[in-house]
């Protein structure tokens, strides 16, 4: 069988324990047998980072800029324990958050729906895609403690001098707390742009939450941001695919949220998005099956991921020879969703079929009742699971099958 040619790179970046090990299977036994594609490879793991000093990561990021798709494996965050573990230079910044600052992205949370694992939230058929936007509010804050009678106020001083402006906040006459908080447009911008160029992808309707009834002029922003890039911009292309675009405060949206069925983008603001996605994560069941996608506000550049961790418990297991029963499917999905991108930019009809089937062949393998153990788990006691390796056979055997048909 002939491989698919595949005309441009995509960067491909390796990471650290379990997670690298099914990492080097999936290229090994469902990408490479498959596509004639050169793989830009990058080092992440945390060895080679303290090598470089992370000059890697950096060097990572700027491929995927210039290449414009790229896939990762789950990487260590390094803690002070790890520092020690692997006896580092210094505590690493996290992998994700550089490669996402140097992208300037937004990150997508989707989770993989199959029929036969049961969800917490039953009723959720499709998708609930979470965006967030990882920049500003509280995690730029400033907060202080009030221990005397006082005054709070904000202040905003303009460079030269020529603005000013004193908002009163409140009169303490007892001990409280204050804080204060900032956001860009700019910012929301690049936001809103990487929103509606995701939902235009995935052909998926757009909800942007906010509390704008209470925050008249913060919240209201993103909203005015929001709405004013689609009425200039999105709108005739939001139309002709069917699709909508709507505000909705955010008590209202967590109550479309459990009503709804799924199969919409939701476009949080930091903190909402920081506590819906892990909602979200939880009502559709397992971290095996959810990934994460970073996409950058021209919708052009893609890097995507599971949105799992690199599975210490399993990796010690792994190293004393035992056989593991890890679920791949999310890293799967990031070298699949990885390969679509890459084939909607160099329009290869080929290349976007073998992405579909691979992960065509993933669902129907487990919906044919072979999977994992943590999937079997959510089936029930009677459920039976198979190993990492074995099911990686069965899922290369399909693969073949498709590909020859
Ligand atoms: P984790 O690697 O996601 O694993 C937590 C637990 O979830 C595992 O012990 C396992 O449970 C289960 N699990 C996760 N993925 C699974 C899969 N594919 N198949 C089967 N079970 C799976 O999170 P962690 O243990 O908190 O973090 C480990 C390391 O990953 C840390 O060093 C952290 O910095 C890093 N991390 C990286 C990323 C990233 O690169 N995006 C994200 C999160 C964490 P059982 O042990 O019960 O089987
Ligand atoms: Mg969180």
């Amino acid at each position: 069988m002939p491989k698919i040619e595949v005309k441009n790179p995509i960067v491909d970046i390796s990471g650290d324990e379990m997670a690298n090990v099914i990492w080097e299977k999936i290229k090994k036994e469902l990408i490479l047998p498959f596509l004639n594609i050169k793989l830009v490879t990058f080092d992440l793991g945390i060895i080679n980072r303290d090598l470089t000093s992370d000059k890697i990561t950096h060097d990572a990021a700027y491929a995927i800029n210039k290449y414009k798709t790229g896939v990762k494996c789950a990487t260590i965050t390094p803690d002070d324990k790890r520092v020690k573990e692997y006896k580092l230079k210094k505590k690493y910044p996290s992998p994700n958050g550089t490669i996402r600052n140097i992208i300037n992205g937004t990150i997508f949370r989707e989770p993989i729906i199959l029929k036969n694992i049961p969800k917490f939230v039953n009723h959720w058929n499709e998708s609930v895609v979470i965006a967030r936007h990882a920049f500003g509010d509280i995690y730029k804050s400033k907060e202080i403690s009030i221990n005397k009678k006082g005054r709070l106020f904000l202040r905003f001083e303009s460079f030269d001098k020529k603005q000013i402006i004193n908002e009163h906040i409140y009169d303490f006459s007892s001990p409280g707390v204050g804080l204060s908080y900032f956001n860009i447009d700019q910012s929301i911008k690049e936001f809103a742009l990487s929103c509606f160029n995701f939902s235009l992808n995935r052909n998926i309707p757009l909800f942007l939450s906010t509390k704008n009834t209470i925050l008249q002029k913060y919240d209201e922003r993103f909203k005015k941001i929001f709405d004013d890039l689609y009425e200039k911009k999105y709108k005739k292309k939001f139309l002709q695919n069917n699709i909508t675009y709507q505000h909705r405060l955010i008590d209202d949206m967590v109550a479309c949220l459990m009503k709804w069925s799924g199969g919409f983008l939701w476009a949080c603001k930091n903190y909402d998005g920081d506590v819906m996605s892990d909602l979200v994560a939880q009502g559709y069941g397992s971290l095996g099956l959810m990934t994460s996608v970073l996409l950058s506000p021209c919708g052009k550049i893609l890097e995507t991921e599971a949105a799992h961790g690199t599975i210490t418990s399993h990796y010690l297991q792994h190293k004393n020879g035992l056989d593991t029963s890890t679920n791949p499917i999310a890293s799967i999905f990031a070298w699949t969703r990885g390969l679509l991108h890459r084939s909607n930019l160099d329009k290869n009809k080929k290349l976007k079929t073998f992405a579909e089937n691979l992960e065509k062949v993933c669902i129907e393998t487990v919906q044919s009742g072979f999977m994992t153990k943590d999937l079997a788990l959510m089936i029930g006691p009677d459920q039976k699971w198979i190993n990492t390796n074995q099911l990686f056979q069965i899922l290369s055997k399909k693969l073949n099958k498709l590909s020859n048909t």
